[in-house]
């Protein structure tokens, strides 16, 4: 029997969560360990933090550019979130997904929202709540990337964003890493083995009833 397990759908497995809930390092850590994911890297018009760098957190553009990538109808998904714009490039995303990987987004409530109003079939959503916004602010004054106005700003945005945190498939508490990943990696491994998704199998199946025993 063929060890060949292509041609498969590939999943677009989007995680959402308000800035500092950690997802960021899940995302980080589910690459890591799984080969055949690619990350998709947003545009945005935000500022570069430091640490940040251009072209592996984020492609870093001005409004002019991204208007025009808009115009170009370059984005799978495009938001304004906290007053910048952020969007995710639609040709790597479509390469990948023609080469049998799966695609992990790190975006808002609004562009899962809109990528599983394209893909409805391939859209996994997964969200996932701060332990508490106390805990949360606390996160994002350790990271200090950001200044005081800005985090405030950021802790209101969170109860905008867990608002939306019933139109998801899955949602978890994130209060233990370990615990979160291992959350966040079976749901990647199940939607992964959907029947629907790994197209050999049908092949597979008909080769197993033609054997001859
Ligand atoms: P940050 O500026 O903290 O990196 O991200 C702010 C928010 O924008 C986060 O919730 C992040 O998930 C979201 N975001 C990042 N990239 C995209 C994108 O391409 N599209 C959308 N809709 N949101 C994004």
């Amino acid at each position: 029997m063929s060890n060949d397990r292509s041609p498969r759908r590939g999943v677009l497995l989007i995680v959402a969560s308000p800035s500092g809930a950690g997802k960021t390092s899940l995302c980080r850590r589910l690459m890591a360990d799984h080969a055949g994911l690619e990350l998709s890297i947003s545009m945005t018009t935000r500022g570069i933090r430091p640490g940040e760098v251009d072209g592996r957190d984020y492609h870093f553009v001005d409004r002019e550019a991204f208007q025009r990538l808009i115009d170009e109808d370059a984005f799978l998904e495009w938001a304004d979130v906290h007053g910048n714009l952020y969007g995710s490039p639609r040709a790597p995303i479509d390469r990948a997904l023609a080469e049998g990987r799966d695609v992990l987004f790190d975006i808002d409530w609004q562009g899962a929202r809109e990528v599983a109003r394209k893909c409805p079939e391939d859209a996994v959503r997964v969200f996932i709540l701060p332990p508490s916004l106390e805990e949360l602010k606390r996160r994002l004054v350790t990271r200090s990337q950001d200044s005081m106005d800005v985090i405030e700003r950021r802790v209101t945005n969170a109860k905008g964003e867990i608002e939306h945190a019933d139109e998801f498939d899955y949602v978890f508490v994130n209060d233990d890493f370990d615990r979160s990943y291992a959350e966040l990696a079976h749901i990647y491994h199940a939607e992964r083995s959907r029947r629907f998704r790994n197209l050999w199998v049908e092949a597979y199946r008909q080769a197993l009833l033609n054997e001859a025993v």
